[in-house]
C-alpha cells in the first residue's frame, strides 16, 4: 500500500515561510493499493494539489473513493476546488459519517451553497454516489475498510484500511476519552480500550497529534489528541509506525522538529522499535506486510452502511440528572437531534420507563450526595443482567472514576464541563450505535449488502431516470416499514426475548420481505 500526505495542518490552512517544510495545507491524504484502488482520506485545502495531479494525467474517466472523517472546514474544504468531480465520464464515490438529521450530501452541499461558492454540487459532472457510514465494515474493490467513532465535537469517523496484507489507521480528529491519558498518564481502559483496539497492530497509524501534554490543559474539550497520547498509544496497540499529523496552526517547522526529537531520544532510552515521525505535506510512504502482520477485523462486525432510518425513529434517551440547568440543556440538545428524552426521578420510574420504551441511552448524573449515578448504574445493571444487549449508560460528573464506574456498568463519560457540540455528538453516536444493534437483529447477513446499495445523484442522471430511483427507494422504504413494524410487536411481546427468539424473528421477517428486496435492490447501470 503507497500512502502519500497532501494535506498535514489542522484546523485552518497556515501557509508561509515558518511552516513550508511540514506544510500548510489541511488534512488529506492518498492511499492507493498495490492493485490501484484509490482511496483519498479527508479533503481538506491540501486534495487541490492532489487534484491538479489526477488532472495532469487527464481525468476523464477517473474512478476513486473519498472518506469524510467528519464535515468541520479543514476536512471538506478541498472538495470544491477537487477538479475530477466536475469531469463527466468520472466516477466517485464519497464516503462519510450519517448524521441523525443532514445526510453527508447535504452537509457537503451547504459549503457550496450560493453564499459560499460560485458552483453547487448539483453542478459536478461526474457521476458521484454518496455513502452515510455507520460503525462497521465495508468493502472498496480490494480494500477492506473499518469505521469507528471518534472523540470530537462533531459526528466523526475513523477509517482502518487493510489490502496487500497491511493495515493503515487514520483518526483524525480524536481527544482522548480519558483527560488523564491526555497528559501521558493512566491506564487505557473503557472507550479508550476500543480505541485502541480500532488501531491494533495496525502498519501505519496516522493520527491527530495537535497538542502536548503542557498545551492540554488549556484546550481540554477541543477534540484533538496531545502527542505524548498518541505514542503512549502506539506502544500500547502495538503499532509499528506512528504518523503524527494535524499539526497545530501555530506550530512551526522548527517547534515540530523539536517535538519528534524528544520522541525519538525517549524511544532510544525505553529501547522502544516504535517508529514516530510527524507527516510532512508531499511525503510518500511505502508500507509492505512485515512477519507479524495487523490485526483482522472483519469478524462479527456489521455493515457500515444500512438502513436504519425506522429504528432511530423509535430512539429515546433516558435522563437521570438532578441539575436542573443541565437537565434542560441536555433535553434541548436531545430534542435538536430529533431523538425524545425521557426523564425519570426514582429507580422504579427508571425500570418502568426502560421495561416499556427500551431507550437507545441513558445520562446519568453522579453527584453525591445529591444524586448517586453510581448506584443507578448499578441498580440498571442488575435489571438487564439476563438481556443479550446492554443498555449504553454514559455518567455526567465533574471528575473521572474509571475503576468505580467499570465495576458499576458506566458505559461512557461526560465530564463536566463540556460543550453542548460534545454532548450531542455523543449522544448521536450512541443513538447510532443502538439503532445499529436493533436492526442487527432483524436483517440478516446477505441482506444488508443489497440493502445498502444507495441512491446515486448525478447530474447528468435525466429527470425519468432520477424518477424511477425515486420509486425504488421509496419502496425500499415501505419495505424496511413492514420489518420495523414486524420487529416492534415482536418486542413488545416478548420481554423474555433471547438469541434464539431473535433469531427467529429475524428468519421470519428475512421471509417476509425477500420478494421485494430482490426485485428492488439490483445495483444500478
Ligand atoms: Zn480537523
Ligand atoms: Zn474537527
Amino acid at each position: 500500500m503507497r500512502v502519500q500526505f497532501w494535506g498535514t495542518r489542522g484546523s485552518i490552512a497556515k501557509p508561509g515561510p515558518s511552516t513550508a517544510r511540514y506544510g500548510g495545507n489541511t488534512s488529506c491524504i492518498e492511499v492507493r493499493s498495490a492493485r490501484g484502488t484509490l482511496v483519498i482520506l479527508d479533503c481538506g485545502t491540501g486534495a487541490h494539489s492532489l487534484s491538479q495531479k489526477l488532472m495532469s494525467g487527464g481525468a476523464k474517466g477517473s474512478r476513486g473513493h473519498i472518506l469524510i472523517s467528519h464535515t468541520h472546514w479543514d476536512h471538506i474544504q478541498g472538495i470544491p476546488f477537487f477538479a475530477p468531480l466536475f469531469v463527466p465520464g468520472s466516477e466517485w464515490d464519497i464516503y462519510g459519517p450519517k448524521g441523525l438529521g443532514q445526510s453527508l450530501r447535504e452537509a457537503l452541499a451547504g459549503q457550496m451553497q450560493y453564499t459560499y461558492f460560485p458552483v453547487t454540487l448539483d453542478q459536478c459532472g461526474a457521476r458521484i454516489r454518496y455513502h452515510d457510514l455507520i460503525e462497521g465494515t465495508f468493502d472498496i474493490d480490494d480494500i477492506k475498510v473499518s469505521t469507528h467513532y471518534l472523540n470530537h465535537p462533531a459526528l466523526t469517523l475513523g477509517y482502518r484500511l487493510e489490502a496487500d496484507g497491511v493495515a493503515v489507521v487514520y483518526a483524525c480528529d480524536h481527544e482522548p476519552h480519558s483527560r488523564m491519558l491526555a497528559t501521558g498518564h493512566g491506564d487505557i481502559t473503557g472507550q479508550d480500550l476500543r480505541h485502541a483496539e480500532f488501531i491494533n497492530r495496525a502498519d501505519l497509524l496516522i493520527h491527530d497529534a495537535q497538542y502536548t501534554a503542557e498545551e492540554y490543559p488549556a484546550k481540554v474539550g477541543w477534540g484533538h489528541s496531545t502527542v505524548e497520547y498518541v505514542v503512549n498509544l502506539g506502544h500500547f496497540a502495538q503499532v509499528k509506525r506512528v504518523a503524527l499529523t494535524h499539526h497545530d496552526p501555530l506550530r512551526d517547522d522548527d517547534a515540530i522538529d523539536r517535538l519528534v526529537a524528544n520522541i525519538r531520544a525517549k524511544s532510544r532510552e525505553n529501547a522502544s522499535s516504535l517508529d514516530v515521525f510527524a507527516a510532512v505535506e508531499g511525503q510518500v510512504v511505502e508500507i509492505t506486510p512485515s512477519p507479524e502482520k495487523g490485526s483482522a477485523r472483519r469478524a462479527g462486525e456489521l455493515q457500515a452502511e444500512m438502513p436504519i432510518e425506522r429504528a432511530i425513529a423509535e430512539c429515546s434517551v433516558l435522563l437521570g440528572v438532578a441539575d436542573t440547568k443541565m437537565a434542560a440543556a441536555l433535553s434541548k440538545t436531545i430534542r435538536a437531534e430529533g431523538i425524545h428524552a425521557k426523564f425519570f426521578s426514582n429507580m422504579d420510574e427508571a425500570r418502568a420507563l426502560i421495561a416499556k420504551d427500551r431507550p437507545s441511552l441513558a445520562i446519568l448524573e453522579h453527584d453525591p450526595p445529591r444524586i448517586d449515578g453510581m448506584d443507578m448504574c448499578r441498580a440498571i445493571r442488575q435489571q438487564e443482567s439476563d438481556r443479550e444487549h446492554q443498555l449504553p449508560v454514559v455518567m455526567v460528573t465533574a471528575q473521572e472514576h474509571q475503576a468505580r464506574g467499570a465495576a458499576a456498568g458506566v458505559t461512557d463519560w461526560l465530564i463536566k464541563p463540556f460543550t453542548d457540540a460534545y454532548a450531542r455528538t455523543k449522544i448521536s453516536a450512541w443513538a447510532l450505535r443502538a439503532a445499529c444493534q436493533w436492526i442487527r437483529v432483524v436483517v440478516p447477513e446477505d441482506k444488508k449488502r443489497r440493502l445498502a446499495r444507495p441512491p446515486v445523484h448525478s447530474r447528468r442522471a435525466p429527470m425519468a431516470q432520477r424518477g424511477m430511483e425515486n420509486k425504488r427507494f421509496s419502496k425500499n422504504v415501505i419495505n424496511t416499514d413492514k420489518s420495523a413494524l414486524l420487529w416492534m410487536y415482536c418486542r413488545e411481546i416478548a420481554p423474555f426475548e433471547t438469541p434464539a427468539f431473535s433469531k427467529a424473528v429475524g428468519d421470519l421477517i428475512a421471509r417476509a420481505r425477500k420478494g421485494p428486496a430482490e426485485t428492488h435492490n439490483r445495483p444500478t447501470a
